[in-house]
């Protein structure tokens, strides 16, 4: 599967960037180094310095340990049970959990990118709590990530962990380096997508899983 365009939308330009499974996506998660809190706190008080605002300020007294902790709360994924359980029923269509709300920190500039998560997945022996596939996107967004490699990551946990026989995967996100600086394209949201198994190869499970995560696919 190739990179691929959507028609664009009414209210914004929506670009679709498929990645494809065997397509390499850059650098995998490292949280082997540990937080150290106050190592940030100080960086944050230099880099104000360097940006010639004066941190021994009143103003800005706060200001590093609350930037530390906020950044330090955006990397942290919160702890969860990956439960799953038996599909005694063979239940074999398309699951489908739409506008999964979620905010991550682009690793290039170290801006939020936000938007929505949409999973599906075609249950195989496994199945998982609906609610558990929020906070696998968590999981994801709670570290320094461009798109594309959380949209795969999501995918692989799935797949890994439930060995469906398909999984979509579809985030929408509104990255504010882009928005707020550079080209200042308001509005503008990436859509990137992983599809493996039958949500990639069977026509109408992938049609069915593009209209219910609301997008009209024109796959190549
Ligand atoms: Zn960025």
């Amino acid at each position: 599967m190739t990179s691929t365009e959507l028609a664009a939308s009414a209210t914004s330009a929506r670009r679709l960037h498929a990645v494809a499974p065997d397509e390499p996506v850059d650098g995998a998660i490292d949280r082997a180094g540990a937080i150290d809190r106050a190592g940030a706190i100080e960086a944050i008080e230099s880099l104000l310095a360097a940006l010639g605002r004066d941190p021994g300020s009143t103003h800005l007294a706060e200001t590093p340990r609350r930037v530390a902790d906020a950044l330090i709360e955006l990397l942290t994924p919160h702890p969860f049970a990956a439960t799953t359980f038996a599909n005694d029923e063979h239940y074999d269509e398309l699951v489908v959990v739409a506008d999964i709300p979620f905010s991550s920190l682009c690793e290039h500039h170290l801006l939020p990118f936000r938007g929505v998560a949409h999973i599906g997945y075609v249950p195989g022996d496994r199945l998982v709590g609906l609610s558990k596939l929020a906070r696998v996107v968590e999981l994801f967004a709670r570290d320094l990530q461009v798109q594309e490699r959380m949209t795969r990551q999501i995918a692989d946990w799935i797949g890994e962990t439930l060995e469906p026989s398909g999984v979509g995967v579809v985030l929408e996100a509104e990255h504010l380096c882009m928005s707020l600086r550079g080209v200042q394209a308001e509005g503008t949201r990436t859509v990137t997508s992983s599809l493996v198994g039958s949500v990639r190869d069977d026509d109408r499970t992938r049609r069915e899983f593009l209209a219910r995560a609301g997008l009209r696919g024109t796959e190549a």
